[in-house]
């Protein structure tokens, strides 16, 4: 009897996708200590330098101090407080919907929502590069579970013509290992002429996209009848934790009711949603982060096709560099360190094989002479690689 852990931790090193986790010994920002080295990072996602604002940890603390810091109990027993409330009723006013409905993690809205709206003899469609979590909830939901060709409107219409039962048809807003953004108004519309409905995980979209952080739905403008169930996260731009589903006050009344993972969790520390109200507040009101980003994206892009990098079709603040074999995307993410510079490798199963890529992600806590510094460490680490022998 064993489970052989030890061989298969030996065939994940050999594969070169053996992960570590770097010992952050700073808060988050673009000036980082890891394992005790002063680190210049492009690779949290607190796209609006929000996760470290005085102002937030200000109103954490003030939180705190009135609600204490434990939640205490689920929400449908006694866990369901006055900063918790006033959360939602602000969520729903960002994303324009009558109801938002608060949840501990991202992970744990998608695996709610889903597994809440469909079940055996339904059918849950979805893109092929979603989020980890997504897939997850279409699997344990039990319903007939299906994945069409990457943002293909018309590979999903094909896979709607054989759905049966209630149909969920479920995307990442913004796609987070590649960065470029769903097609919603196309999806939208196929997931309507067959009466299915549209799930958006919108993750990464709030904060940096739509006038006024809005995420992919503002961006695009589109309503509650196109989008009837619209996922965020707080651990992104909002810079703190948690997650939300945004939609009717049906959605809303039928996660409550039959969400499990919703409904047997602590909420979260009511100090915690002080700190997002925040956090919220700011991210709706300061425009010049999302501007500052913009000139920064586009600064990079310049930069990163000077070199001869490969970019994906982005213009959010994700832009990875295809490199294809994990063996060298872990060399050149080294090389890169032994700079000072702080870029993730990002290998499979996390994106499909032969797609290893260095993951740079952008804020608004960047400056231009720090993307130019990061612009230099690339020309060098791959003009570097180049004159050493292959990888492969
Ligand atoms: C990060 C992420 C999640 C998970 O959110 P957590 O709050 O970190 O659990 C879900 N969906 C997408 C697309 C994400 O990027």
């Amino acid at each position: 009897m064993s489970f052989d852990l030890a061989a298969r931790l030996a065939a994940r090193r050999a594969e070169n996708l053996y992960r570590q986790r770097p010992l952050l010994e700073s808060p988050q920002g673009p000036e980082v200590v890891v394992d005790g080295q002063p680190l210049l990072a492009f690779c949290n996602n607190d796209y609006l330098g929000l996760a470290n604002h005085p102002q937030v940890i200000e109103a954490w603390r003030a939180g705190a101090l009135k609600w204490g810091v434990g939640g205490g109990a689920s929400h449908l027993v006694i866990g369901h407080s006055g900063p918790h409330h006033a959360l939602e009723e602000a969520l729903a006013d960002l994303t324009g919907r009558p109801r938002a409905l608060l949840f501990t993690t991202g992970y744990m809205a998608n695996l709610g929502a889903v597994t809440a709206l469909v079940g055996q003899g339904d059918t849950v469609l979805e893109d092929r590069l979603n989020h980890a979590s997504l897939l997850d909830a279409g699997l344990l939901s039990g319903a007939r579970f299906n994945r069409y060709l990457h943002n293909d409107a018309t590979s999903l219409a094909k896979r709607l013509e054989k759905a049966t039962g209630n149909t969920l048809v479920v995307t990442d807003g913004v796609f987070s290992m590649d960065g470029d953004i769903a097609d919603l108004p196309a999806l939208a519309r196929e997931a309507k002429a067959k009466g299915a409905w549209l799930m958006v995980d919108d993750a990464h979209g709030f904060g940096p996209l739509g006038a006024h952080g809005g995420g992919i739905v503002e961006h695009f403008g589109l309503s509650q009848a196109d989008v009837p169930v619209l996922v965020g996260t707080l651990g992104k731009a909002f810079g703190t934790a948690g997650a939300f589903v945004a939609g009717s006050e049906e959605l809303i009344e039928s996660l409550i009711q039959f969400a499990r993972p919703y409904i047997y969790t602590t909420s979260q520390p009511p100090a915690l949603a002080c700190a997002t109200l925040k956090s919220l507040e700011l991210l709706r009101s300061e425009h010049w982060r999302r501007e500052h980003l913009k000139t920064l994206i586009r600064q990079f892009r310049q930069g990163a096709e000077q070199i001869g990098l490969e970019l994906m079709d982005s213009f959010t603040p994700i832009q990875p560099i295809m490199i294809g074999d994990a063996g060298r995307a872990v060399r050149l993410s080294q090389m890169l360190r032994e700079r000072g510079l702080m870029v993730t490798a990002i290998r499979p199963p996390t994106v499909p094989a032969g797609s290893a890529r260095l993951r740079v992600t952008l804020t608004a806590a960047h400056s231009e002479a720090q993307v130019q510094l990061l612009l230099e460490g690339l020309a060098d680490c791959f003009q570097q690689l180049g004159a050493e022998p292959s990888h492969a």
